[in-house]
């Protein structure tokens, strides 16, 4: 890719006045709380990094406030999905002022392929994901103030392709992703274990990514204001998780060890396992993850779920003696009660 220097955008309206001459009330249907003062817009580029010469996936640009500041802050390119087609004469003012260097899209970014819009100079070009530079290098930024109730939603379809390399992570880059959501729901990703708000967010966005909040904004910065306080969070993959593991292993062992919080793991995840091998599979699976029944979920790092998950894994998908076999067996007296014998009938046994 040329080298793109930053530009002084000619004069244009700003994202206010663009609301104001198209008569573009904020609409609750599309969760719309638009970032319009520039010193604003300007602190949240400015934690994204160093956009410079970089393609930015702008997720809901709304009238363009972060858009604009996207190109002074260096950027080459931006591909803005957005859903409210009111919006597109306002962005279309801007993308003429950039000489088109603003892609414009309408869509839904839930079932938007990302990958479809990326340019050749950049999908025949590939990364080295696991090379230190690999995120810093990366040609492309994913990055918006979104409705929060699209955050995590969005998060988790680019966890998911984060984990198996694909969408726009086929690329070998880790692309960093930088996103507004409520600073209750940023405070869940970041947290470490014994704090209060550690749950099945902290552990499965930080098997896979370094998460940072990097600002917080008063709902008040927000037109029309937010009634909470908003984080800007940012997600940087990692050369490799914590723990290789599936995503859904890992979904459902801490799904299941957080439903009851605070309570004893021995009780939580025995709930992962079908009635009639019950407390065998929980036996084995505290056994060999080298836990106790009491130990709380709280207390445990990403990693030890990683691995619970793993073995959670290796038990469930092992081969199972039917009925009828393990019934021959306790007619015959043969059935043990080690670790790893896993299926045994309760009323069988008396
Ligand atoms: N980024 C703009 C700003 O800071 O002023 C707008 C922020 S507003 C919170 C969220 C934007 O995302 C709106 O423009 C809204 O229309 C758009 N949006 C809502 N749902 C969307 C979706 N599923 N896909 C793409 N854009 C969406």
């Amino acid at each position: 890719m040329s080298y793109i220097p930053k530009v002084v955008l000619p004069p244009t309206p700003s994202a206010a006045d663009l609301l104001r001459t198209y008569k573009l009330p904020a609409l609750r249907r599309f969760a719309q709380n638009f970032l319009l003062d520039p010193r604003a817009t300007s602190k949240f580029v400015a934690c994204a990094g160093n956009i410079e010469n970089k393609l930015v996936v702008e997720v809901g640009p709304g009238p363009g406030g972060i858009t604009r500041q996207l190109f002074e802050h260096g950027a080459a390119r931006v591909a803005a999905i957005e859903k409210d087609i009111r919006l597109f004469p306002a962005l279309q003012t801007l993308s003429n002022a950039v000489d088109s260097r603003l892609r414009l899209y309408l869509g839904d970014i839930l079932d938007f392929n990302i990958e479809s819009v990326l340019p050749d100079d950049i999908t025949t070009q590939h990364g080295s994901w696991e090379s230190d530079e690999s995120s810093s290098c990366s040609p492309i930024h994913l990055l918006g103030n979104l409705p929060f109730n699209i955050a995590i939603p969005l998060l988790i379809r680019w966890l998911k392709q984060v984990s198996t390399r694909s969408g726009p992570f086929s690329f070998g880059y880790r692309i960093p992703i930088t996103i507004c959501m409520q600073e209750a729901v940023a405070g869940r990703i970041v947290s470490d274990p014994l704090m209060d708000q550690r749950g099945r967010l902290s552990i499965i966005f930080q098997n896979w990514f370094d998460c940072r909040v990097k600002h917080v904004f008063s709902g008040r910065a927000f037109v029309p204001a937010a009634n909470v306080n908003v984080a800007v969070i940012q997600l940087i993959p990692l050369k490799r998780p914590l723990v290789e593991v599936s995503y859904d292993l890992l979904d459902k062992v801490t799904r299941v060890a957080f439903h009851t919080r605070n309570k004893k793991m021995g009780t939580t995840i025995a709930a992962l396992f079908q009635e009639e091998t019950r407390d065998d599979d929980t036996r084995e699976l505290l056994h060999r993850a080298h836990l106790k029944s009491d130990t709380m979920c709280l207390t445990l790092a990403t990693e030890e779920f990683g691995q619970l998950a793993q073995i959670y894994g290796d038990i469930i998908s092992r081969p199972r003696p039917t009925h009828e076999q393990l019934d021959q067996k306790i007619n015959r007296n043969e059935l043990t009660f080690e670790l790893g014998e896993t299926y045994v009938r309760p009323e069988k046994i008396k």
